[in-house]
């Protein structure tokens, strides 16, 4: 898990679009589970996001789930568009 340094690396990443963005919009902050959002790295709708908010990229979707669950406990939630695929979205839920 490392953090998205600008605008140029978020758009690599996309376009390699291989791995997962985790979008860090509030922290810990209030709403969190509405709006702090893990996507796969092809996802549609990342289309205009960019650094202002704090972003993370991973190959391994297992070390982000584990710096979620450590880090921002229930204040985070799956992506409803690319909904990463049924083994992941089973990980998440148990
Ligand atoms: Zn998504």
């Amino acid at each position: 898990m490392e953090l998205i340094a600008n605008d140029e690396v978020l758009q690599q990443v996309r376009d390699v679009g291989k791995g997962y963005i985790y979008n860090d919009y509030v922290g810990n902050g209030a709403n969190g589970r509405q709006v702090n959002i893990l996507h796969a790295a092809n996802c549609s709708t990342l289309g205009t996001a960019d650094t202002k908010k704090p972003k993370y990229r991973a190959d391994d979707v297992q070390g982000i789930i584990d710096w979620l669950i450590d880090n921002r406990p229930m204040n985070w939630k799956i992506c409803g568009t690319c909904k990463l695929c049924p083994s992941v979205t089973r990980q998440l839920t148990l």
